[in-house]
Order: C-alpha cells, then sequence, then structure tokens
C-alpha cells in the first residue's frame, strides 16, 4: 500500500502541491475547454499530480488552446505580472511576447517532435518591463490512453543568473586580458625607451654598487665587457682610484643627484685595454627603497669624448695659428724698423728698400694665404661656400701651379707626367688650392731631393688627378682622420713640421662639393699617393 496524501476535496489526485494546488483544486475547471477533472482523461490526472508533486518548474497545457496548468516551483518564471491569471488560459494570452518563437515548436510537439533548448534567450516582461531572460527547457507530448497527443508538458529552468554571470565573467576576463595588455605594451613602451635611449642609462643597485641594467648605449662606452652583475670596480678596475669613485660614494651617501659636464674620466674601452682620457655628461641620481634609503645610482651618460678632442684640438690649433702669424709679423716689424732708421739717417741705398719690400711684400703674402685659409674653414662650416663653375683645361692649371710651387722649394723635383688636355668645369679658384695643397703637402712631408709626380687621367665619366710622393708616409690609422678638421699626424717626425690641419680638410670639403672623393693610398716610410676624382660633364 502506497502513502496517501489526505484528499482536500473530491479529487484525490489534485492533493498536495502547495498553493498551486490549492488555486488548481479550487479552480472553476468546468468553464473551461478541460472541463471538470473528474472527466480529465487519466493522462492528464496522471501529469497534473506528478506535476504537482514535483520540487522542479514544471508547466503543462491541455488541447488545442494550450490551457495552462503549472506548479509552486514554475511560479517564479511568470513573475509577478501573468501569475496568477495564467492558470487555466492560453499560454499564448501568458506569453505573447514570445509566441512568435515558441508558438511554433508548441505546434511542433503536439504533432510528436519533442523539443530540448539549453541557455535558451528570450525577452518576457514578467515584472512590468521587458527582461532578458535564459532557460534550459523541455517541452514533451502528453499523450491519452489511446496514444492521442494533447498536451505538452514543459519542464524548466531558468539559466538566467548563470548566463548573465558567465557574461559578467567573460566580460572581467575581457577587461583583464585588456589591462593586461595595456600593462605589456606600456612595459614594453618603457622598455623601448630605456633601450632606445640616446643616453647611456645603467643601474647600479646596493652599497657596492653593482650593474643591475645596462641599455644598449651604455654598453657601447665598453664593448666587449661584461658589466651585468660586476661591481662598478670589478666591471672598470681602471678608475678604482679616480675622483669618480669619490662621487659615486658622495651619491649613495646623500642622496643628492650629481651632474657632470665634460667629465672627464681616463677610462679604457676595453678590460685591458690602454686608458684614455674620455669625457662624459653625466647624471647620477639616488635610487630609494620603500623605507626612502638609499639602495642604488641609475647613472645617465653622454660621451662627448670626441667633441671634447675637437675642442682641444682647435685650442691647439688657435695657439699654433698665433704662433705662426707671429713669425711673419716679427721679420715685418723688423723690416720696418730698419727700414725707418735707414730712412732717418738719410738714405742712398734703394737697393736695400727695393729688397727690404719684396721680402716685406712676401711676408704679407704668406700671411693672407693664412688668413684666407682660416676664413675658408669658417665660410665651409658656415655654408657659405659657393662655387663659381668655369670650363678650363685642368692639366694646364696642374702644370700652372706646379711651375709655381717649384719656385719657392728648388730642393723638390715636381713632375706632371701627363699633358694632356682634360677640360673641367669646376670652380677654379678652389681646384687651384685643392691642387696647390695636396702638392705643398708632397713637398712639406718628403725629403730634400724628393721627387714629386702629378698625374691626371681620364677613367669613365671621371677625372683622376694624383699626387705622388715618396715622403714619411701616414700609418693605417691615421689615413681617415687626416682629412678631419685640424687633424694633424702626431709624430717625432711631424712635430717638426708647422702646419694647421685644415688644408685636407678644406680640400676634401671642395671636392665633395664638386661631387668628387679625395682618399690617400700610403705607406709609412715609403711614400704616399693623394688623389683626387672630379665627376667630368659631358
Ligand atoms: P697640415 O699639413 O697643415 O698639418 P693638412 O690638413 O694639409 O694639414 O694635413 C693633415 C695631416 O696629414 C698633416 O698634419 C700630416 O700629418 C698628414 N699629411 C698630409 N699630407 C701628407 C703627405 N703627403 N705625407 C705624409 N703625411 C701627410
Amino acid at each position: 500500500m502506497g502513502h496517501t496524501v489526505p484528499p482536500v476535496n473530491q479529487h484525490p489526485f489534485l492533493a498536495g502541491g502547495g498553493t498551486m494546488g490549492e488555486l488548481i483544486r479550487n479552480f472553476s475547471w468546468d468553464e473551461t475547454l478541460i472541463g471538470d477533472p473528474s472527466g480529465w482523461p487519466p493522462s492528464l490526472k496522471n501529469s497534473v499530480s506528478i506535476m504537482l508533486h514535483s520540487p522542479f518548474p514544471m508547466h503543462i497545457t491541455w488541447g488545442g488552446e494550450f490551457l495552462q496548468l503549472y506548479n509552486d516551483a514554475y511560479r517564479p518564471i511568470l513573475g509577478t505580472s501573468k501569475h496568477p491569471r495564467a492558470l487555466g488560459i492560453p499560454i499564448y494570452e501568458s506569453f505573447p511576447e514570445i509566441w512568435d518563437t515558441v508558438g511554433p515548436m508548441f505546434y511542433g510537439v503536439m504533432k510528436g517532435t519533442p523539443v530540448r533548448m539549453k541557455d535558451f534567450k528570450v525577452f518576457l516582461d514578467r515584472k512590468g518591463y521587458m527582461e532578458e531572460c535564459y532557460f534550459d527547457f523541455a517541452y514533451s507530448p502528453i499523450l491519452d490512453e489511446l496514444g492521442e497527443i494533447r498536451g505538452v508538458l514543459t519542464n524548466v529552468l531558468e539559466t538566467t543568473d548563470k548566463v548573465k554571470a558567465f557574461v559578467e565573467l567573460e566580460n572581467t576576463r575581457e577587461e583583464l586580458r585588456a589591462s593586461e595588455f595595456h600593462v605589456i605594451q606600456q612595459r614594453d613602451r618603457l622598455m623601448e625607451f630605456f633601450m632606445d635611449s640616446p643616453a647611456g642609462i645603467c643601474i647600479l643597485d646596493g652599497p657596492d654598487l653593482r650593474f643591475t641594467m645596462v641599455n644598449p648605449l651604455y654598453q657601447q662606452f665598453f664593448p666587449g665587457r661584461e658589466l651585468i652583475g660586476k661591481t662598478v670596480i670589478e666591471a672598470i678596475p681602471e678608475i678604482s682610484n679616480d675622483r669618480i669613485i669619490d662621487i659615486l660614494d658622495q651619491v649613495l651617501k646623500t642622496g643628492k643627484t650629481y651632474h657632470g659636464i665634460d667629465e672627464l674620466i681616463p677610462m679604457s674601452k676595453r678590460y685591458d685595454g690602454a686608458v684614455e682620457d674620455r669625457f662624459f655628461d653625466l647624471t647620477y641620481q639616488a635610487r630609494f627603497d620603500e623605507k626612502m634609503a638609499v639602495s642604488g645610482i641609475m647613472v645617465f651618460a653622454i660621451e662627448v669624448t670626441e667633441r671634447k678632442r675637437e675642442e682641444i684640438r682647435k685650442n691647439e690649433f688657435i695657439e699654433i695659428v698665433s704662433h705662426e702669424l707671429k713669425t711673419p709679423l716679427t721679420s715685418l716689424t723688423a723690416i720696418v724698423q730698419i727700414a725707418e732708421s735707414k730712412l732717418q739717417k738719410g738714405l742712398s741705398d734703394s737697393s736695400f728698400l727695393i729688397e727690404a719690400m719684396s721680402k716685406a711684400g712676401s711676408q704679407l703674402k704668406r700671411m693672407s694665404a693664412m688668413i684666407g685659409g682660416f676664413l675658408n674653414v669658417s665660410r665651409l662650416e658656415s655654408a657659405q661656400i659657393h662655387l663659381g663653375k668655369t670650363i678650363f683645361d685642368f692639366t694646364q692649371l696642374v702644370i700652372d701651379a706646379m711651375d709655381e710651387l717649384q719656385l719657392s722649394s728648388s730642393g723638390h723635383q715636381l713632375e706632371m707626367d701627363c699633358r694632356d688636355v682634360h677640360m673641367l668645369e669646376a670652380d677654379r679658384e678652389k681646384m687651384i688650392s685643392v691642387v696647390t695643397n695636396l702638392m705643398a703637402n708632397a713637398v712639406k712631408y718628403s725629403p730634400e731631393g724628393g721627387k714629386i709626380i702629378m698625374d691626371c687621367s681620364k677613367k669613365e665619366n671621371e677625372l683622376i688627378f694624383s699626387v705622388k710622393d715618396s715622403g714619411i708616409g701616414i700609418l693605417p690609422e691615421d689615413t681617415e682622420r687626416i682629412f678631419e678638421r685640424y687633424y694633424r699626424v702626431s709624430s717625432s717626425v711631424t712635430k717638426n713640421i708647422s702646419g694647421f690641419g685644415i688644408g685636407l680638410y678644406l680640400s676634401a670639403q671642395i671636392v665633395k662639393l664638386h661631387g668628387g672623393r679625395i682618399w690617400v693610398d700610403s705607406k709609412r716610410g715609403v711614400g704616399s699617393v693623394f688623389s683626387v676624382s672630379l665627376p667630368l660633364s659631358h
């Protein structure tokens, strides 16, 4: 014998079921198409009874009009606006807003096609507004005892909260991904800034100042040297006694930033390399830990050695210039003084005066040539040199310049190998200064009695002019640099030869302005060949 729920009215199968049980029992079913419960087919009675006792949300429609019955668990799905009106009326009157969607499914079930949906989205008006809702549900047919489909049973679980939580989670994940991307992007940017910084940057950590970060430019100060993980003294032992270490200590002690301009640090580029005077513009900035104690030093450094060296060369240059200008000035002063005293004594010897004036003239010429050279450097520097091009025979220009130079260089033998006419379009005056400069250097840097051979030839569309000497020659490391401004080779031989280091610089600039090239092939102790190529016009 099964347990019986005490009958509440004349229909024992409608017993129990909480609020909905009571509403169904008290409903006037005889006024509907379903009729009084006593006349219900057994399958409907069974279904309703199962439904009323189920803690799972269930809903039944009966007949072609889809009149509804549902249990307590189903009530929340109807919200406040559809319950309790929904009981006993057609489903399409309760759910007009979704009938377009679920209507066809109901008709389908009535024809024997059940429906199963997961997280199915609908917009329901059950609380006075349209609400996005999700449901897992199954529609299944209810057959009567003759096997005819008479109703639809709905088992349904609302999943709105689950879906919304999931969407929320996805959004949060998406936001997280976005912010993670942002963080990575920021980090990459900072890294890029660090890597591409035009200043050398490194971080020295701890009281013994260990390299923990070094950007590429900083590493370039010390090619091939291992820095990371080493202390400053270990990595750069040659500065261990230098004042720069005291400065670093001071920053560690006081936390005060140090700025140095043109700071001289005697340092080598590589381990065991030659220590050289190097110059840096630098900032040492203390780093602090969370307790505001100095934890290390951030170094920003820009090497200015080249600029500083050029400055030193320039100062040397000014010194030499002053010195060189003083020599002709002294002899001019002497000539003028002697001439004056001779004149005061009532001069009769005009031949002396003629010679004195000619000497004075050549000293003045030397001085104005020198000054002209310096002027050209400053004009070049401010891009004020303009080319006044004409067409002339370059070979003849070389011969004339050579003959002129031969007058003052009787100790050397100047020769021209080629006598072919080479017409060139160029600035004639400037070409004279290039040619003269190369020939004068050949004289200057080769011993008395030496032969200097000039040559002109045409190669493809270029005119090649060369000056060959058998002089002191040039070391490979100097061959590029001699074309730099103020650059002079320093050796025991050259230190006694006066010069300013601007002749080749000027020549190279003039040749470049003409679209040509200048270079040297040389061997120390054997001699040099300086060559110039100039484009020929068609
Ligand atoms: P300067 O001769 O006034 O010093 P330059 O610019 O003409 O200046 O030359 C630069 C340097 O190149 C010279 O100081 C010298 O050391 C080197 N040099 C130039 N020409 C020759 C040469 N023909 N042979 C050897 N060294 C040379």
